[in-house]
């Protein structure tokens, strides 16, 4: 995967709340994405070499794990 960016904003004040006014999930297919908020705001923008599909990537820091995670980028979910 290639990084093609990332939508941390150094400036930004530190959210880590959720933005899912329709009752969905973090896990929800149908997710919104709003990168002011979490995960989004932590994530960045990869590129798969081999499909070229884009996806949102962020590592979640755990008590004893790290944990990379990745969702693949679907512009009509963006708000
Ligand atoms: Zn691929």
């Amino acid at each position: 995967m290639k990084v093609l960016g990332t939508l941390v904003d150094e400036n930004a004040p530190e959210c880590w709340d959720e933005y899912h006014p329709q009752g969905t999930h973090l896990w929800s297919e149908n997710a919104p994405i709003s990168i002011q908020h979490h995960p989004y705001n932590r994530s960045d923008v990869r590129e798969c070499m081999g499909c070229k599909r884009k996806f949102l990537h962020y590592t979640e820091y755990g008590g004893y794990y790290l944990d990379q995670r990745i969702r693949e980028l679907n512009i009509k979910l963006i708000i």
